[in-house]
């Protein structure tokens, strides 16, 4: 799904200033929709397509709001929802962007869940210059309880923007008892580490706090959960992973 015209799209929220989305202080744009249907989504209402007028927004109304932040931003990131649901719109932004004299300077990130074809990467990328990618799950069937989808263009994506050189980060959430087996993350160290031995993790364990109720509830990893995550992902063979956990 796309905006109905490249120069509007369909937008939850902006934040002016944010440390998590990206390498720096960013300007952060969350568009509405989402292809996935996560258990561990923290943003459920960002979840459903846009209709009508509801959440649509301009590329200048998004500039007028850039430029106000521009001197204490390094960059901007949209994310969603699902920011390649609404791929047009996300290159048009990323061209206004990089176009504009006062905003040239700033990087252009995507915040994604990696589940779209490779014709949309081939779009963003000569106006991109970074992809954080979340990695749910490697297993197909742990992936689909956990998203209600497929991972094939997850890790497909993984790939390709590795070989275009624009793949910033990978993120793994772990969800205790779900995608924490040993095994599990053995051979998902091994799987990205054949992508790129020197790989950015960032090792993200789930909170409760703002998801949708469960049955039986999701669990949180322990502090000791999480740092065994991280030391075995850093322990894959051949691998010098950038580790952040949090
Ligand atoms: S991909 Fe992100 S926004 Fe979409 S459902 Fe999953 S957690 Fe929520």
């Amino acid at each position: 799904m796309t905006g109905p015209l490249t120069d509007t799209g369909f937008v939850a929220g902006t934040i002016t200033f944010s440390v998590v989305d990206g390498p720096g202080n960013r300007f952060a744009i969350f568009l509405q929709g989402c292809n996935f249907d996560c258990v561990v989504c923290h943003n459920p209402q960002t979840i459903p397509h846009a209709e009508g007028t509801h959440f649509l927004t301009t590329i200048d109304d998004l500039l007028v709001k850039i430029r106000k932040a521009a001197p204490f931003i390094s960059g901007i990131t949209v994310s969603g929802g699902e920011a390649t649901q609404q791929a047009e719109f996300v290159h048009a932004i990323f061209s206004a962007v990089k176009a504009d004299p006062q905003l040239g300077r700033l990087t252009c990130f995507v915040d994604s869940n990696g589940a779209c074809p490779q014709s949309t990467w081939e779009l963003l990328a000569p106006v991109m210059d970074g992809a954080m990618i979340d990695l749910k799950c490697l297993d197909p069937e742990i992936h689909r309880s956990m998203t209600a989808q497929p991972n094939d263009e997850v890790l497909a994506s993984i790939r390709l923007l590795h070989t275009l050189g624009i793949l910033y980060e990978v993120r793994l959430l772990l969800l205790a008892g779900v995608n924490d087996d040993p095994a599990l993350l053995r051979r998902t160290g091994e799987w990205l580490a054949e992508v790129d031995p020197h790989m950015r993790l960032k090792v993200i364990g789930f909170r409760a706090h703002g998801a949708r109720p469960h049955d039986p509830p999701l669990v949180e990893p322990s502090a000791d959960q999480r740092e065994a995550a991280a030391t075995l992902l850093a322990a894959t063979p051949g691998a010098d992973f950038d580790i952040c956990l949090i």
